[in-house]
């Protein structure tokens, strides 16, 4: 077990790395110090004088019953050093099968904690990410009408999310609506202990956010996105205008941009990237599968560029190319294919003196940090919403790492990011 922290007031379980970045963050900017652990915190992680900890594991898509048993291991982990409340958080586009984890965990966690009700809120405004009547929008298209429906691992063909979260559970599942939030902290909070089972809660703006945060006090465990973590630090007397700035000292050496995402807003950054003269490597999940394209092949491109570039590598596909290598190879294969690929690769660049690095994909960020076996993280500045650079050390080498959900960041993120870095 981990060294008690003097007063942790939450303990957070994200699903995926970049989740647990992005969740960082917020409760930094809250005025909380956070540390961020890679699994379950082990004794030997020093958690002294953290407000909050957050623990990332790769628990999206494996089975749910592994999901459970790495997130009751972890919030066991998180409430033997003292966590206060607990918080659940999962992809703010609800990165889930019918066979999904998110309300399995869900249900798991309020057993150990002996209660009996919770709400549901992946609503991130900042992102575009809001929830109306139960309805997820990313920007102004329902979430079944994004490029979410086509996501290689966790495609969102409904936009329901009372629908969504019930197919994955047994408790029941019900609706808070806008209106309830609007009635101001007092009334969110009657419905909110009035409820059976798991409130997805309607949330448009920040202000949905932070009334939620306070009425959601005195609930042990709370679930969401990073955006319903915008309330919280509050709860505990800890106050915004606090909020801590960080500088990051980053390692000198080479840049190179990794991506293992097939999102819109990645393929978007990397065609961006391409244009402007960055060096490019597209990765084919065949090739690779078939031998024909080893992580010597792409760690001798990376190195062969000048000096001053920024190569990236990218297995990043159209959903049409996404579902022929799935057709040929399995979905998951497919995934576990570029996922090992980037994560040999990744510490075969650092062993070579790339020490600055750009990881686009939750996935495929969970599977760079296995490769790099860093096992916590600190965070530095933020580059766009939810993407901030991290300092972390791998084989006794200093990195800095940033690890992109792959809908985030502006078009030009590969670009401008390195200017965040002393
Ligand atoms: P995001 O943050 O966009 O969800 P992830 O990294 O979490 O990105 O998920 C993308 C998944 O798609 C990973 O499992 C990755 O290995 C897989 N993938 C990447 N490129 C391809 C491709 N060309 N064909 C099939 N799967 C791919």
């Amino acid at each position: 077990m981990a060294e008690a922290a003097a007063a942790l007031c939450i303990g957070a379980i994200a699903d995926d790395l970049t989740g647990a970045t992005d969740l960082a963050l917020m409760l930094s900017r809250g005025g909380m110090r956070v540390k961020q652990v890679v699994g379950a915190p082990e004794s030997d992680i020093d958690l002294q004088g953290a407000d909050a900890v957050v623990v990332s594991l790769k628990s999206r898509t494996i089975p749910a019953e592994d999901a459970v048993g790495q997130s009751i291991a972890a919030a066991k982990a998180l409430l033997d050093v003292g966590a206060r409340q607990l918080f659940f958080k999962y992809c703010s586009t609800f990165d889930s099968t019918d066979d999904g984890n998110i309300g399995p965990v869900i249900e798991a966690l309020l057993e150990l904690l002996g209660e009996k009700r919770t709400l549901a809120c992946p609503a991130f405004p900042t992102n575009k990410r809001t929830v109306y009547k139960g309805h997820l929008f990313v920007g102004d298209q329902l979430l079944s009408d994004s490029s979410m429906k086509d996501h290689p691992l966790t495609p969102m063909r409904d936009s329901n999310l009372v629908r969504v979260l019930a197919r994955q559970m047994r408790l029941p599942v019900s609706l808070v609506p806008i209106e309830t939030v609007r009635a101001g902290i007092d009334v969110l909070r009657a419905a909110l202990q009035a409820i059976e089972g798991v409130a997805i809660v309607d949330a448009l703006e920040d202000e949905d956010l932070r009334t939620i945060g306070a009425a959601a006090q005195t609930f042990r465990l709370v679930t969401g996105g990073s955006g319903v973590a915008l309330g919280l630090p509050n709860n505990f007397g800890i106050e915004r205008r606090c909020a801590r700035t960080f500088a990051l000292k980053a390692p000198h050496g080479r840049a190179v941009v990794l991506a293992g995402s097939c999102s819109a807003a990645t393929r978007r950054q990397i065609q961006t990237a391409l244009k402007s003269g960055m060096p490019g490597l597209k990765l084919d999940p065949l090739a690779i599968a078939r031998g024909a394209t080893a992580v010597e092949d792409a760690a001798a491109f990376a190195l062969a560029t000048p000096g001053n570039a920024i190569p990236i590598i990218y297995a990043s596909d159209a959903p049409e190319a996404v579902a022929e290598s799935q057709r040929v190879l399995g979905r998951e294969r497919a995934g576990a294919v570029v996922e090992d690929f980037l994560s040999e690769l990744s510490a075969e660049l650092v062993e070579r003196g790339f020490c600055r690095m750009i990881v686009a994909g939750g996935e495929s960020s969970g599977a760079v940090i296995k490769g790099l076996g860093v096992r916590s993280l600190q965070v530095g500045p933020e580059i766009d919403p939810g993407v901030p650079w991290m300092q972390a050390t791998s084989g006794g080498h200093a990195v800095a790492l940033a690890l992109k959900s792959g809908n985030f960041g502006a078009d030009d993120i590969f670009m401008k990011a390195w200017e965040k870095l002393e």
